[in-house]
């Protein structure tokens, strides 16, 4: 999904602080879906309120059309790891899982976000692999940092989520992000036997855990966009949009605090 034959680029303060807001627009939108997720609401429901809330923040929702992708939300459920289609017929359950994965484009940068929430009641092993999902991401974020590798965050989601019995998907990675969706570097969530780059000022990463409770073996569902795992047991999905800065990893898919959403306009990094 991402072209290794372009350089990695590097943002300035300025732009960080651009991607700041398109990324909090993502997290805008995350924060509304999950308040509005319970039985009986479609994934179709879902798409159209995180489609309002991003054109009403003056963003674009970056995933509509991207290689023909029919919606605004990828809306993944149970077993399905990451590019569902919402669907007026997918109507959600007590004790489904269901990912919530957003892109934004925002002033001529990208944002890119996503979580995995329990519909009402989950069973106490799903609960699991969503907690340690979740904190397999803040692991591998704790590495980026000026003069480590990509593989350092590999290694931190990948030892951290086996440590807890659970697998990682290898067929899709994380990615840098700018002023295209997906930039290089790729982002895998397992160690690569192969150079990875230098973690430098300025990059901005896109790293997105997918953890599967069973196989890490996934498959393509037959309309081109539905990844699934294999054993169709659960898989969870956590992705935050993360600056390297001097001052270690910024973020920018955070929620602004309570109260300060108009602040951003002064464009606080
Ligand atoms: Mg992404």
């Amino acid at each position: 999904m991402v072209a290794t034959d372009q350089a990695i680029t590097l943002k300035t303060p300025d732009e960080i602080g651009i991607m700041h807001q398109a990324n909090r627009i993502v997290a805008g939108v995350l924060r509304l879906l999950e308040q509005s997720i319970k039985e009986g609401v479609s994934t179709y429901a879902l798409d159209k309120l995180a489609e309002t809330y991003c054109r009403d923040h003056k963003a674009i929702p970056a995933f509509k059309g991207y290689k023909g992708f029919p919606a605004s939300l990828c809306a993944s459920v149970n077993e399905e790891v990451v590019h569902g289609i919402p669907s007026k017929n997918k109507i959600l359950k007590n004790g489904d899982i269901i990912s919530l994965d957003f892109g934004t484009l925002f002033q001529g940068f990208y944002g890119d976000a996503a979580i995995t929430v329990p519909v009402g009641e989950v069973s106490v092993q799903v609960r699991t692999l969503l907690e340690v999902t979740k904190s397999a991401l803040l692991q591998g974020i704790e590495q980026a940092r000026i003069g480590n590798r990509v593989s350092d965050i590999s290694r931190a989601v990948q030892s951290y989520c086996e440590s807890h019995g659970f697998t990682v998907v290898r067929q899709f990675v994380g990615h840098g992000i700018g002023t295209q969706l997906h930039e290089p570097p790729e982002i895998p969530n397992y160690v690569q036997r192969q150079p990875s780059p230098r973690l430098m000022e300025g990059m901005v990463l896109a790293i997105e855990p997918m953890v599967n409770l069973g196989s890490a073996k996934v498959k393509i569902l037959s309309d081109q966009w539905t990844v699934i795992t294999a054993d169709k047991k659960p898989s969870a999905h956590f992705e935050h949009s993360v600056a390297i800065t001097k001052n270690g990893p910024q973020i920018l898919s955070d929620h602004p605090p309570e109260g300060t959403e108009a602040d951003l306009k002064v464009g606080a990094t």
